[in-house]
Formats: C-alpha cells, structure tokens, sequence
C-alpha cells in the first residue's frame, strides 16, 4: 500500500509538477504586461430635426445612419451598395455636423440635419422602416441595413483631407453631372461627370403630357413680365446639352432658361428630357434617370455591386479623386494640421 502511494505521488509528480517548473524556469517570473488600457470610442451625436412630427431629436450618428440607408435605398439592393450609401449619408451628415457644409438657411438653423430628401437626406425610424417592409421581410432587411451600417462604421469620404458634400441622387441618365452644370458656382473637383449604368432603375424612361394651357400658366407665374405667343408647343427648343447629357438651357417662346429650372417648374424626374407636341393642345415631356445627377447614383451604385465593385471601389468611381477614411483618423489629421 505505501509502495502505491510513493508510486502515485512520483506520478504526481513527473506528469504535473515537473512540467510546471521547466516551463515556468528558475529564475524569477517576468514581469506580466499590464493590460493595454481600453479607449472608449468616440460617439458623435447629430440632431435631427423630423419634419414629420416637427420635432428635433439628438441621435447617435450611426444609429441615424441606418434610419438614412432604409429610407434612401431599397434593402433588396446589393450589401455593397448600401455599405457606399452609407458612407455617402455619413459623410453627408458629418459634412453638415462638422460646419463644413450648410443646409438651405432658414430651414432649420442651428439644428445639423432634417429628415427631408428635398433638403438634406431622408430618414424613417426602424419601426416605420419594418412596417413597410411588411412582416416577412421587417427582420431581414433590417439586419442587413445593419451590417452595412456596421461594416463601415465611422467611415466618411474625404477629397485631400477635407470632408466632401457627399451628394447623391435616385438613377442617371448615363452619365452623372458636374455639379457646376446644375447648380450656379464653381466646379467642384470630386463632383464630376462620370459614366454610370442606371438602365435597370424604376421609370427610367418616363413620359407625361402636360396641356399647352398648363405649360403657359405656369410660365406666366414664374414670368409674369414675358409675353408668351399663344401656341408653346412648337415654339420650345432645346439650345444645349451639359457633359453629363441634361437639357443645360432650353427657350420657351421668347424666355431662355436653365433646364434645371424647368425640370423643377414642372416637377420632372430629371433635367434629362425631349419635348414633343402631342394630340390638340398636348406637350409630351420623356425623362431618363431620377434627380439631379450630381454625385453617386443610387441605381448605378447597385449596377457596379452586382458586377463585383466593392462600397470603396463604387465610391471612388463616383467621387472622383477622393479617399475614404475614418472620422477619428480625419478629426486627428485635421488637428496636426492646425497645430
Ligand atoms: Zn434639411
């Protein structure tokens, strides 16, 4: 019986404490590393004035995101389309937190953002978001909003350090716009006529009829000094196209205007158009794409996902010239640059 014991306690021994000790050596132990320090990540809070319920709200900014990506962006698109929306809504939301860039005055001052995609970008709370979405979709394509969301969190796109006005629109009409051809100002270097493949977009070809009647009279308010002759249908002509394929100045009768202007007289889907006189009385206007063209196209941005481009890749085709980083690395660069 002692002979077992003394054989069990060599065993003991040779199996665990032996082991133990050549691992752990003779001299004294080494220092342990103390634990690297846990540096709690910024949060960025935007406010966000809902012109729904006429109310402002202080949001977490990447929750706010994924509210803009379920309202801007259908869920059935490609996971990398809606990482680069976003990035762009991001951007576009930073761009306005950080003073960088200025909403329409008078709007909502003081408050960074609103909900209206006629004025900043859209956005609809989760729930509103499931509710649309119906029952059997509400859970699905929120996770993968999720996941887009999350995937790029706290990236934004900048052009040699500064943030960009990441603008963005529905569908093209072959091409984007330069920003210069759609709204009065300077050229802006990132926001360049590029090629984009919108073809599968919903009423990408749209037509309307408007009476000669209606035309005039919408005329007149937004002319009342010109005089208009008495028959407009084929007394309208097309003087000259921008590089991205838009109606860039059009006259009507006797008034020279901006086809921008008579996209938004109208409330046409874009300044992409032909004009033709119709039955007795009748103008037929045909639109291509969906917006203003300036930036990335939403219809195209899905295009490129589903031959294989990544959120990075669809962002700088869009955005020419620029880089897509963090906020902290761009608020960082930005402070060494001013010290
Ligand atoms: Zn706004």
């Amino acid at each position: 019986m002692k002979k077992i014991l003394y054989y069990t306690a060599l065993m003991v021994l040779i199996v665990i404490l032996l082991p133990a000790i050549i691992v752990r050596g003779c001299g004294p132990a080494p220092p342990q590393k103390p634990p690297a320090p846990e540096i709690p990540e910024k949060v960025y809070d935007i406010t966000v004035y809902n012109k729904d319920t006429k109310l402002t709200e202080v949001m977490d900014l990447e929750e706010y995101i994924k509210g803009v990506v379920a309202a801007e962006m259908p869920a059935d698109f490609d996971l990398e389309a809606l990482k680069a929306q976003a990035v762009a809504a991001r951007t576009f939301a930073y761009g306005r937190m950080s003073g960088a860039y200025r909403s329409k005055q008078g709007v909502h001052d003081g408050i960074d953002i609103c909900t209206d995609s006629t004025h900043c970008q859209a956005w609809m709370s989760a729930e509103s978001a499931k509710k649309r979405w119906g029952i059997l979709f509400a859970s699905r394509n929120w996770s993968k909003i999720e996941r887009a969301v999350n995937e790029t969190k706290g990236l934004i796109i900048v052009y040699q350090g500064d943030v960009i006005n990441a603008l963005f629109h529905a569908s093209s009409a072959g091409r984007t716009e330069n920003a210069e051809d759609v709204w009065e100002g300077k050229s802006v270097p990132y926001l360049r006529s590029v090629a984009s493949s919108d073809e599968s977009s919903k009423g990408y070809i749209t037509t309307v009829t408007i009476s000669e009647d209606e035309l005039t009279e919408k005329l007149q308010e937004a002319y009342p000094e010109e005089e208009l002759p008495e028959s407009l249908a084929d007394d309208i002509e097309v003087i000259d196209i921008t590089e991205g394929g838009r109606v860039k100045t059009l006259r009507v009768g006797n008034i020279i205007m901006k086809g921008t202007e008579f996209r938004s007289l109208l409330g046409l889907r874009s300044a992409c158009f032909s004009i033709s006189s119709g039955d007795e009385g009748q103008i037929s206007i045909t639109t291509t794409g969906h917006g203003h063209g300036v930036g990335m196209s939403q219809w195209g941005a899905n295009a490129l996902a589903k031959t294989g481009g990544t959120f990075s890749e669809i962002l700088r085709h869009y955005y020419t010239g620029v880089d897509i980083v963090s906020i902290s690395d761009h608020e960082a660069s930005a402070q060494r640059t001013d010290n």
